[in-house]
């Protein structure tokens, strides 16, 4: 047993809480850097416990050390197996680049993500009741068929889990808005609009962060960001066209009515009065231009 005793590593006991419960034993503890093997010995095929402090304990020390001794007695060694350390970040418990990477990257995406939400979504000028539905969208509370199915809620009569744009694959909010066949035509049509040749990210919110890296100033991205919104908010009252009225769009027609809305969400803006459609749809960046670039 070289493993040390109290280092936030794991043998059965769950690292972090084991180390964040006993950590004020360390102070009177004679070694420090002890391994497990310093703290006890094998007495006929039995582990037996022996940890001794440079002083008395203190009567709380001595309820903590009771305690302590507790999870240890509930903690089975084995005799003949190797020492190991895990990694709690992979599930092979093995560590790998991957997963570390993973781990670094995924926090600082995040954070960099969630401060980006915060400052700058509610600023956009897409109406209210898109961003309160796009915001709701990455908290994950859309009402798609595979949530409503987690939920228990039965679906109407005849009506499949299957994603109603492909038939192809369950409806999920990552299915929905980004990887259907359709949403992600729709999705190639729009950046063809803008002239903008991407490789498209699948995730819905990665992809929001992308789409707001194309524009450089906060000022130009309350605009730019319309583009985004109506595509969202028109994928998803096509959906609910289909679902409800039995009625399908092509995908022409979504784009034609992804135009339009931000168009007229566009126009309703101070200064952006003047736009004409027939321009805006040839040439949205040109018409953004002044506002954006
Ligand atoms: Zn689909």
């Amino acid at each position: 047993m070289d493993l040390p005793l109290v280092s936030g590593m794991t043998f059965g006991l769950g690292s972090d809480l084991f180390y964040n419960s006993y950590k004020r034993l360390f102070n009177p503890s004679i070694l420090k850097d002890g391994l497990i093997s310093d703290f006890g010995k094998w007495v006929g095929g039995n582990w037996g416990w022996a940890i001794t402090w440079r002083r008395e304990l203190f009567s709380w020390e001595i309820d903590l050390s009771n305690s302590f001794l507790k999870v240890l007695l509930d903690c089975t060694l084995q005799y003949n197996k190797p020492d190991s350390w895990e990694w709690k970040y992979d599930k092979s418990k093995l560590y790998t680049v991957r997963s570390a990477y993973n781990l670094i990257t995924h926090n600082d995406l995040q954070q960099a993500n969630n401060n980006m939400l915060s400052s700058l979504f509610w600023k956009s000028k897409a109406p209210l009741k898109v961003l309160t539905f796009v915001w709701r969208l990455f908290q994950d509370k859309i009402p798609t068929k595979d949530a409503l199915l987690k939920q228990g809620i039965t679906l109407h009569d005849g009506e499949g889990s299957l994603c109603v744009f492909c038939n192809e694959y369950p409806e999920s909010a990552t299915h929905l808005f980004s990887t259907c066949s359709i949403s992600y035509s729709v999705w190639q049509h729009i950046y063809r609009w803008l002239n903008i040749c991407v490789a498209l990210p699948l995730s819905f919110y990665t992809h929001y962060s992308f789409f707001l890296g194309l524009v450089k100033t906060r000022k130009g991205w309350k605009l730019w960001s319309i583009i985004w919104h109506a595509t969202i908010w028109t994928l998803w009252l096509a959906r609910n066209d289909i679902v409800f009225n039995k009625a399908k769009s092509s995908i022409q027609q979504l784009l034609n009515s992804v135009m339009v809305k931000s168009w007229l969400w566009t126009k309703a803006q101070q200064g952006q009065e003047h736009i004409l459609f027939e321009d805006w749809a040839s040439n949205p960046l040109v018409c953004l231009n002044n506002f954006v670039l």
